[in-house]
C-alpha cells in the first residue's frame, strides 16, 4: 500500500495540508475527535446546513445543523460504540446498501430537518473512526450527500406502483397484498377481518349512453366517494377490476361491515349520477356483497373473496342496489380438514 514519509518540517506542513484538503473538499464532512467534539466542519458542511465551522468547533452542538432536538449523529455513535442503536435511530430507509458498507464504518440514510436551512433534507450519511498507530480510536469522519431529489422520485415511484392508473386508489395487486398481510395479522390477534366487494349496476349499459370516457369519469368519481366514506386508517379501498371495487375492513365485524356497505351504498346513491339505463333507479347504483371472518389455520384467504363475491352475486339476483353480507344468504367460508395433532 503507498505511503507517504515525512521529516518533522514535512510533516508539519503535511498536516496543514490535510486540514486544508479536508476544509475544501467538495463532500460535506464534519470530523469528531473521541470525545465527539467538532474538530473539522468544512465548507461544504457549510454550505449543505448554513451553520459556519466557527459555531461548532470545539462543541458537542453538531445534531444542531439536523435535527430539532439533540439526538446523537452516525459518528457519535461510532466514536461511542453505540453502532447497535444505529437502526433504532436511522429507520427510514431500507438499509438496501448494507453489504456495500466498508467493514470498518457505517452507512444510514434519513430524513434530517436542517433547522438552519428551514428545509428537510434527505441525506445518505457515511461515518467511520479513524485509529492511531497503536490501534486508539483519535477521530470518526461523517460525510454527508443530499440524496433528497432520489428519495422524493423513489418514494413516487414505490406510491405509484400501488395506485391504480385511472382512480388512483389501490390497485389490485396492493389490495391482494394489503389482504393478505390483514389475514396474518387478524389471525395473531384473534379479531375479524371483512371484506366488501362492490360492483357498478348495469355498467355496460352506462358507457353505451355516455361512452368509455363519460364510464371512466364516472368510475374516479365512485372511487373518489369510496375513499371518503370508507375513512378510517387501517382499511384500504382498492379497485378490484374494471367496475369492481373492494373494502378490505381489518378488525370489522359482520355487523360493522353491513353498516358501512349500506352507508356506502347510500354515498353513491346520494351523487345522483344519471344512468338511464339502471332500470328503475335512473341513477348510478352499486351492488355491494359483504364477507367477514377471524382467520384461523382451519380457513384460506380465497374463502373470504368467495364469500364476498357470492354476496354479491346474490345481491345482484335479488335486483341491484343494495349490500348483502354472506351470513345473510347462509354462506359460510370453508374451512380446511386439519388432521388433529
Ligand atoms: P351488472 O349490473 O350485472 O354488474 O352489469 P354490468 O353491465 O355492470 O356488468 P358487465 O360485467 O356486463 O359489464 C361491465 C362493464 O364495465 C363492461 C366494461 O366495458 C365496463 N368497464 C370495465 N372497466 C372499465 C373501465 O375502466 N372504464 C369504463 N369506462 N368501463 C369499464
Ligand atoms: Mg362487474
Ligand atoms: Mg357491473
Amino acid at each position: 500500500m503507498a505511503r507517504a514519509v515525512f521529516n518533522e518540517n514535512q510533516r508539519v506542513g503535511s498536516l496543514d495540508f490535510s486540514v486544508r484538503l479536508m476544509e475544501h473538499l467538495v463532500v460535506p464532512t464534519f470530523v469528531l475527535d473521541a470525545e465527539c467534539r467538532v474538530i473539522i466542519w468544512n465548507r461544504a458542511c457549510e454550505r449543505l446546513t448554513g451553520i459556519p465551522a466557527a459555531e461548532l468547533i470545539g462543541t458537542r452542538e453538531h445534531w444542531r445543523a439536523f435535527y430539532g432536538e439533540p439526538r446523537p449523529c452516525l459518528a457519535d455513535l461510532i466514536a461511542q460504540g453505540r453502532t447497535e442503536e444505529i437502526d433504532k435511530l436511522y429507520t427510514d430507509w431500507d438499509h438496501a446498501g448494507r453489504d456495500a458498507v466498508p467493514a470498518h464504518g457505517r452507512r444510514a440514510e434519513n430524513w434530517c430537518v436542517m433547522p438552519q436551512m428551514g428545509t428537510r433534507l434527505y441525506l445518505a450519511i457515511d461515518a467511520g473512526p479513524i485509529y492511531d498507530e497503536s490501534g486508539q480510536l483519535v477521530a470518526v469522519v461523517e460525510t454527508l450527500r443530499d440524496i433528497t431529489a432520489q428519495k422524493v422520485a423513489q418514494d413516487e415511484l414505490k406510491r405509484l406502483a400501488t395506485r391504480d392508473g385511472l382512480t388512483g386508489v389501490a390497485n389490485r395487486r396492493c389490495f391482494d397484498e394489503t389482504l393478505a398481510s390483514e389475514w396474518l395479522r387478524c389471525t395473531r390477534d384473534v379479531k375479524p377481518l371483512s371484506l366488501i366487494l362492490l360492483d357498478v349496476d348495469h355498467f355496460k349499459r352506462y358507457n353505451d349512453t355516455f361512452g368509455h370516457l363519460g364510464g371512466d369519469a364516472c368510475l374516479k368519481t365512485i372511487a373518489s366517494a369510496l375513499a371518503i366514506s370508507c375513512h378510517r386508517s387501517a382499511d384500504l379501498i382498492a379497485r378490484y377490476g374494471g367496475e369492481e371495487f373492494a373494502a378490505v375492513l381489518p378488525g370489522t365485524t359482520v355487523a360493522g361491515a353491513l353498516t358501512l356497505a349500506e352507508r356506502i351504498r347510500a354515498d353513491i346513491a346520494a351523487l345522483e349520477m344519471p344512468h338511464p339505463g339502471n332500470d328503475g333507479v335512473g341513477r348510478v347504483s352499486i351492488s355491494l356483497g359483504v364477507a367477514t371472518v377471524v382467520p384461523d389455520r382451519t380457513l384460506q384467504l380465497d374463502c373470504l373473496i368467495d364469500a364476498a363475491d357470492r354476496a354479491l352475486y346474490a345481491a345482484k339476483r335479488a335486483g341491484r342496489n343494495r349490500a348483502l353480507h354472506a351470513e345473510q344468504i347462509d354462506v359460510r367460508p370453508c374451512r380446511l380438514e386439519i388432521p388433529a395433532g
